[in-house]
């Protein structure tokens, strides 16, 4: 397979741009190797500047739920083009979505627009923090709500129950407010609950945990969090940022069964465009400027092509739910075929998959039985994972570069780049 043009590239930029890239994981740090520079998409596949063909299973992390250059989307979005770009004046467009928003996810009664799902994740800690008149927040190890600075913290050692920053450039003062739990372990969250109590403004998760690979909440673990959150007169906050219109139209909070105070959405939302959301229960909501104390604000907010690319996704999801079946048998099919390929030589791959959402761990000798949170993914055999990586990424099956990440199916997988896919993973 031919690089040359990726490497070339991927050299110049690391002299203009920090790493070569605008967003860490597009390095292929965690595994090695020159990371393909694309040229363009269509459907199920990505070409790289090499002229190389790939089967694309990140799909830009999520978006791209439908499939690249879906057309009704695209026509929608150079009709928004002409219309303007942006006017910094509010739109029909803007209600629209956050119609569809709030059908698809009742709790979201009240629905407001921003560009990324960093800044849903922050207002929406601002505004539990406004509304609660409280100041700590409890997040989950693994978990990964963005970059804010709150959030770039890790557990503190031994007796310290407040984080640390895990980032440089984050003030000791900002992390210390932030209380990292164990996901899918009950008796952390009530241990920090208790030793603040009457402090805590709300509880952070991923319903299914898809940023340390696919962690799936164990049973009852969701419905815990919603009763400890209201004991403790204190928000539950759902970043469905990948789940939301991923795991069902409804997202993890219909797939569950649970209604969070606050849920926060990006990724699919904006159809590939730079959008997100955050909302809530009206009377939550209303804290937030203008209508309420609590500020926030967005130049590009509600972008009238980022909201034309949002709605015309978020309708043709609505109007074809069986497609989330099938997206589920998919990604079955490839969760079956890792598990072959561990079967066919003597090593453990463990699936872990729920919905369209899967990642493949590749065990060491030291791995744990089974993969629930983030120290059980830090057990996997790293070299093992790279290997069949680079394996797959040289058939033309490009999957994400790391253990880390989930794997993300289409509507537009074909069932014949499905079938081809798991022969090239059952020959690993
Ligand atoms: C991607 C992601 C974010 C951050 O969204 P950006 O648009 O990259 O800022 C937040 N939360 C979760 C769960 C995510 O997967």
């Amino acid at each position: 397979m031919r690089t040359n043009k990726s490497e070339e590239l991927f050299e110049r930029s690391k002299k203009r741009i920090p790493g070569g890239v605008n967003s860490p994981v597009r390095a292929f740090g965690n595994v090695g190797g020159v990371p393909r520079f694309i040229a363009r998409a269509e459907g199920d596949r990505i070409f790289d500047v090499d002229g190389n063909e790939y089967i694309d299973y990140v799909m830009s992390w999520g978006p791209m739920i439908l499939g690249h250059g879906r057309e009704q989307v695209l026509e929608a979005v150079e009709k928004a083009c002409r219309e303007g770009l942006t006017f910094g004046a509010p739109t029909e467009k803007e209600l629209v979505l956050a119609d569809l928003i709030s059908e698809a996810m009742p709790s979201m009664e009240k629905v407001r627009l921003v560009s990324s799902g960093t800044e849903a994740t922050m207002s929406a800690i601002r505004l539990a923090r406004g509304y609660t008149k409280k100041d700590y927040i409890i997040k989950f190890r693994g978990n990964y709500h963005g970059h804010s600075d709150g959030l770039l913290v890790k557990a503190g050692s031994g007796a310290m129950t407040t984080a640390v920053p895990d980032s440089a450039g984050v003030p000791k003062g900002y992390a210390e407010t932030t209380l990292v739990a164990e996901y899918n372990d009950e008796e952390s969250v009530r241990a920090l609950m208790d030793e603040y109590k009457g402090k805590v403004a709300c509880v952070i998760v991923e319903p299914v945990a898809a940023n340390m690979g696919v962690i799936l909440p164990k049973e009852g673990f969701l419905q815990f969090l919603r009763k400890i959150t209201e004991e403790n007169d204190c928000l539950l906050i759902f970043d469905e940022v990948i789940t939301g219109f991923r795991l069902s139209y409804g997202g993890a909070q219909e797939y569950y069964g649970i209604k969070p105070d606050l849920t926060t959405i990006g990724k699919i939302v904006g159809g590939g465009m730079p959008l997100a959301a955050y909302g809530g229960a009206a009377k939550i909501m209303d804290h937030i400027s203008p209508a309420g104390d609590v500020y926030q604000a967005g130049t590009l907010s509600g972008n009238p092509v980022a909201t034309a690319a949002g709605i015309e996704t978020l309708k043709l999801l609505r109007d074809n739910k069986e497609g989330y079946a099938e997206l589920e048998k998919k990604a079955s099919k490839i969760r079956e075929a890792f598990e072959e390929s561990g079967r066919k030589r003597g090593r453990r791959i463990i699936v872990n998959q729920a919905g369209s959402l899967l990642s493949a761990f590749h065990c060491g000798e030291n791995t744990s039985e089974c993969i629930s949170n983030y120290d059980d993914v830090c057990t996997c055999d790293l070299d093992f994972f790279s290997s069949d990586f680079h394996a797959l990424l040289d058939a033309g099956i490009y999957m994400a570069p790391s253990q880390f990440e989930a794997v993300f199916l289409s509507m537009a997988h074909t069932d014949e780049d499905i079938e081809r896919t798991c022969r090239i993973i059952e020959s690993l």
